[in-house]
């Protein structure tokens, strides 16, 4: 038999990928036709493919390589607890090491009283465990009727059925996925895209509004939770305006709601802190986690929640678990990733200065012709392209179309930038170095002229 490597010419590999391997989020056809881009390497923020080029990756891999490529430690910690103990569940009354180290580590970095954590083996199956865990809490707590969960347009929670009905991505709503029932969804804060003649101040409180005349709507009493991203980030980076949390903050406050912040992007230091509510000011009663927990080199995730929902939830027996929850391998990579964000200073120094300096350079990008905004917090940032700044008007060609002629000039000049419709996204892993985001902005730079001249020769720099 023929044995598949890296030494492997890339149109074989291209072929058998096209033959054999159906991708996520992708149109089958269309990428068979051209063929993937193969990656055989990485180290810190740089991936190598099978061609031999280095690309600058922008995204850490899916928003979630944190610690860089290529940690030594990672892979002695995976391959020690491999060699001790590979696998052990954590049913029947059984615990062991890795996973009561992790979920201690856990209850020590997260804010406020949220000091217990349930596993899980992804970001959407934690807020699949979510969505139950909530509805059992008030149903424990004699208010049953309470079933209803708030949830925002456009906001990202993962492709579970479960993940996928909360998030509120229309394109996977709409295709053969039955939403599940008992959840609502508001609009989002994108004050550039949908604020219309509004400030960003006025335009925050009215979208947080829509959170209270939903609950009104549906009957404060039926409603258990409001999910959201604190930055959302498939949906394009969208920061919301100042004034959109705190009003959120007073409105589940005054309904007696459960707050969840799906902190998977937000988390382990990608806003500058260690999760994006204490950059943002919320206080969640959950927090889904997941990505960069174990900087990618391990699925795992997770609910970290509050004293008071862990209390109800323990006092029943809850009907919820997955084989590979606190999988000893990946909790105890996990915790060797938090160490090295921990003991390395890497979630400080983002803080105090990589981020202020990549917000500088990145802001600048704003005088660029097709730039409208430029926005970012940490090491997550957007720019919204478009024909007509002070209009901040769409593209008159179909959404996604720019978006898509940006990133194809990303992949030509090596650069890892993705498009969500026509914004332009990044979130590199938080250990670039001041040099790397001089020349990922530079790249950035080169990438948008080229895109800006095609549109012009094409005619395509038209409001719609
Ligand atoms: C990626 C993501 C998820 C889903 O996590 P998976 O590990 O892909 O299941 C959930 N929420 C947010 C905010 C995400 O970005």
């Amino acid at each position: 038999m023929n044995v598949i490597s890296t030494n492997t010419p890339t149109a074989e590999l291209q072929a058998l990928d096209a033959a054999h391997h159906l991708h996520p989020f992708t149109h089958a056809a269309a990428l068979n036709k051209k063929g993937a881009r193969i990656i055989t390497r990485a180290e810190g923020c740089w991936l190598t493919d099978s061609e031999g080029n280095r690309i600058l990756d922008g995204m850490a891999g899916l928003w979630c390589v944190n610690v860089g490529y290529g940690r030594r430690e990672l892979a002695d910690a995976a391959h020690r607890q491999m060699m001790e103990l590979p696998f052990y569940n954590t049913f029947f009354q059984t615990s062991h090491v890795p996973a009561i180290a992790l979920s201690t580590k856990l209850a020590e970095l997260a804010p406020g009283t949220l000091n217990h954590v349930f596993f899980a083996g992804s970001g959407s199956e934690a807020n699949d465990t979510n969505l139950r865990m909530v509805r059992a809490y008030w149903m424990q707590k004699g208010q049953p009727e309470r079933q209803w969960i708030i949830s925002r347009w456009n906001g990202y929670h993962g492709s579970t059925v479960g993940a996928g009905s909360l998030g509120g991505m229309k394109p996977m709503h709409t295709q053969g996925v039955p939403t599940i029932p008992g959840i609502a969804h508001i609009d989002q804060p994108n004050w550039w895209s949908e604020g219309g003649d509004l400030s960003p101040e006025e335009f925050g409180l009215e979208r947080a509004r829509q959170l209270e005349a939903k609950i009104l709507e549906l009957g404060p009493e039926n409603v258990a939770a409001f999910i959201a991203e604190p930055v959302q980030g498939a949906g394009g980076v969208i920061v919301a305006p100042d004034s959109y949390w705190p009003e959120i903050q007073r409105i589940v406050k005054k309904y007696g709601i459960l707050l969840i912040a799906d902190e998977v992007i937000c988390g382990f230091g990608r806003t500058g802190n260690w999760f994006g509510s204490q950059t943002l000011g919320i206080q969640p009663d959950i927090m889904t986690i997941a990505k960069g927990l174990s900087s990618g080199y391990q699925p795992i995730g997770g609910s970290i929640v509050s004293d008071e929902v862990a209390e109800v939830i323990g006092s029943m027996e809850f009907n919820h678990g997955y084989t590979y929850s606190g999988h000893p391998v990946a909790c105890a990579v996990a915790l060797e990733n938090l160490r090295i964000l921990e003991e390395d200073g890497i979630v400080d120094r983002v803080r105090e200065d990589t981020a202020p300096y990549l917000k500088t350079k990145f802001e600048a990008l704003a005088e660029h012709p097709l730039v409208g905004e430029a926005k970012i917090v940490g090491m997550m940032g957007s720019i919204a392209l478009t024909p007509d700044k002070a209009s901040r008007a769409a593209f008159a060609s179909e959404a996604g179309t720019v978006g898509l002629i940006c990133r194809e000039r990303c992949f030509a000049n090596n650069l890892i930038m993705r498009h969500v419709y026509d914004r332009m996204i990044l979130s590199p892993a938080l250990v670039i170095s001041k040099s790397e985001i001089d020349t990922l902005i530079d790249r950035a730079w080169q990438c948008l002229d080229e895109t800006h001249a095609k549109l012009k020769a094409e005619g395509m720099m038209k409001s719609a």
